[in-house]
């Protein structure tokens, strides 16, 4: 079946390979990540495998009356996109029941769609809106205040996440979740108070999260199906934006197994539209040991398949070693984590289990390091086992090098896109410049895998993240990093495609377009090579494959991807909102006015017809409007 007219191209004779392709994409400018064999313009699909990249004429010989055939208008092709270090499992779980305000220009518009969600919300539930944007990309420059909750939802509980520093409850949400003048402080949060000791419905994160956490956990979560239904929006939504794979980081309140069944289940019926390699997290602090014994001894890193896989332990292994990212506070003083940590480590190493592990200073990093080398003294450390650290956001040359020397990688992401103003505020300009330093670790051959550590940072949109990592840009405007620290168009999309492969020890397969090969590619609105900078956070996929699977179409591809169930809850957020807001690119906007002309000028003429076809005094073009009353 040929789902768009293909000028020029007639089935062939899949003779020898005996069988013709499933999908073929021609007409494209493909960008395969290949350096033997850098553009093409057609790609062949057999089995969810690549069976051919090249020209017309290569791939003409795998058509066959039954192939799909899907002319890409010339648009530009690239690997499907792999976000490193994506929350994608709790993510998916809670997708319906956020409001998203990433990518939303103006708080105005922010508390625009509180209001209108309030109003959708039955009594018993809450107005979530939990991370992906920032105070920074609003024209407002702020937050909203607990009065703008208030008035917006009066009735309905309220609760907004502002990075991993705040969350603004309005006053139903401070009844609903109990607190009141004698709630006392949690270790590590404040529940800020006014004059009379009330809680004024302002939560800090001092400098951990946990208040912030445990306070979402108290509204009511989904059920099973809504579950399941959540998380294939949640995937397609990833889908959108040209992702076909993510590396989970598990996360708090992210406990295995029983929050990993509904990706399992999907993974089982064939319902998964990204791959996902997932991590095991211990949950509570003083049993990690505990989890991780049990862990090493019933699961091991590679079950699964090229959908679902355990790729390890983290990104926490010990409480007592995570260093909390909340730049507007000072740096987190641990106390002596050393010992469990150790152990945590020595558990994994000799059970071949390979790990992530959470570090955003060179101070956290250095002492860890320093237990990876007791280790490897020991021979071992790394055991052939894959290792990276997460976020290394002040990372030392000096630390690099010894990660370099121990075989070990580093999964970056765009938080300062979201929370440089914080950074700087703190550090220095000097200091977000190089956080983290990406160049270096490149000049040192470190495997770099990309991300956003969405979805209550950043933004899980691998846009915004592309945009950082070129431009040096935050979402706000300001530029962060200076070009010694930025990359190439190319080399900042291999991070994001065989950079995350690698971290998986998938790069034979996956990230590239060759034969072989995943056919994992997302064709997309804008060419990413070309476009102006500041248009890169609005591109967006047209087309996305995943296994030879069309998981998401739109424009001229629309119909293509199998139909979703609707959003359940018929109040979800996100059937009314959607996920990501976009708007629209820069350079665009002038090319839309002109649109706009050209649309009020077709309609001139129209109505100049029925007018001279009714025997109505028509002026000439650019003539008065000698007919309007004001005239005559
Ligand atoms: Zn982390």
């Amino acid at each position: 079946m040929s789902s768009m007219p293909v000028a020029g191209i007639r089935a062939g004779h899949p003779g020898e390979a005996g069988r013709a392709a499933d999908l073929v994409v021609r007409n494209a400018k493909v960008y395969t990540g290949d350096p033997s064999h850098p553009r093409a313009s057609a790609v062949a699909i057999r089995d969810g495998l690549i069976i051919a990249v090249g020209d017309d004429a290569d791939v003409i010989p795998q058509i066959g009356p039954r192939t799909r055939v899907v002319d890409a208008l010339g648009r530009r092709a690239v690997p499907g996109l792999n976000d490193s270090h994506l929350h994608v499992v709790r993510g998916g779980l809670n997708y319906v029941l956020e409001l998203r305000w990433d990518g939303v220009p103006t708080l105005r518009q922010a508390l625009a769609m509180l209001r209108t969600q309030a109003e959708r919300t039955p009594p018993g539930q809450w107005v979530r809106v939990v991370g992906g944007w920032s105070a920074d990309q609003f024209a407002e420059r702020r937050l909203p205040t607990v009065a703008e909750l208030n008035a917006a939802a009066p009735d309905t509980p309220v609760f907004v996440l502002h990075l991993y520093q705040s969350a603004l409850m309005n006053r139903a949400a401070l009844r609903a979740a109990g607190f009141d003048r004698d709630t006392p402080d949690p270790v590590g949060g404040q529940i800020v108070r006014g004059h009379d000791g009330q809680p004024t419905g302002l939560l800090l994160a001092a400098p951990g999260a946990l208040l912030l956490y445990s306070t979402l956990a108290k509204a009511p979560t989904l059920d099973e199906a809504e579950k399941a239904a959540s998380t294939r929006h949640f995937l397609r939504e990833l889908n959108r934006f040209g992702l076909t794979s993510a590396i989970d980081a598990a996360g708090g309140f992210q406990s295995f197994p029983e929050n990993y069944g509904t990706v399992m289940q999907l993974a089982q019926n064939g319902e998964l539209t990204l791959r996902i390699a997932y991590h095991l997290f211990p949950q509570t602090a003083g049993q990690e040991l505990d989890d991780l014994a049990r862990w090493v001894a019933t699961v091991r890193p590679g079950d699964g398949d090229e959908w679902l896989r355990l790729n390890g332990a983290g990104e926490n292994l010990t409480w007592a070693a995570a260093d909390f990212e909340n730049f507007t506070e000072p740096r987190p003083e641990l106390g002596p984590y050393e010992a469990g940590f150790e152990q945590a480590v020595r558990l994994l190493m000799e059970h071949g289990w390979g790990f992530r592990l959470h570090a955003s200073y060179d101070e956290t990093i250095r002492r860890d390091l320093a237990v990876f080398e007791r280790l490897a003294a020991e021979g071992l450390f790394p055991g052939g086992n894959r290792w990276l650290f997460d976020h290394a956001e002040t990372v030392s040359s000096a630390s690099l090098d010894r990660i370099a020397a121990l075989g070990g990688a580093v999964s970056v992401q765009n938080r300062l896109s979201f929370q440089g103003e914080a950074f700087v505020r703190r550090y220095g300009a000097a200091a977000a410049a190089e956080a983290p330093p990406v160049r270096a670790m490149l000049e040192r051959g470190l495997t770099v895998g990309a991300g956003t550590d969405a979805t209550r940072v950043s933004s899980y949109n691998p846009w915004v993240a592309l945009h950082w990592l070129v431009s040096g840009r935050a979402v706000g405007g300001r530029t962060l990093r200076p070009a010694a620290n930025r990359l190439s168009r190319e080399e900042a999309l291999e991070l994001y495609t065989l950079g995350g492969a690698r971290l998986t020890g998938e790069q034979e397969v996956k990230g590239r377009l060759r034969v072989g090969c995943y056919a994992d590619f997302a064709v997309l609105s804008a060419d990413y090579l070309t476009v102006d900078e500041a248009d890169i956070p609005h591109i967006e996929s047209v087309l996305t494959v995943v296994g030879g699977r069309i998981v998401h179409s739109v424009q001229e591809h629309e119909g293509l991807a199998p139909e979703l169930p609707a959003v359940v809850p018929l109040w979800s957020p996100v059937a009314r909102f959607g996920g990501y807001q976009a708007t629209p690119a820069p350079s665009l906007t002038g090319v839309r006015q002109a649109a706009q002309v050209a649309e009020a000028a077709a309609a001139s003429d129209e109505q100049r017809e029925w007018r001279q076809a009714r025997g109505l005094l028509v002026p000439g073009p650019g003539g008065p409007a000698l007919d309007d009353p004001c005239f005559l």
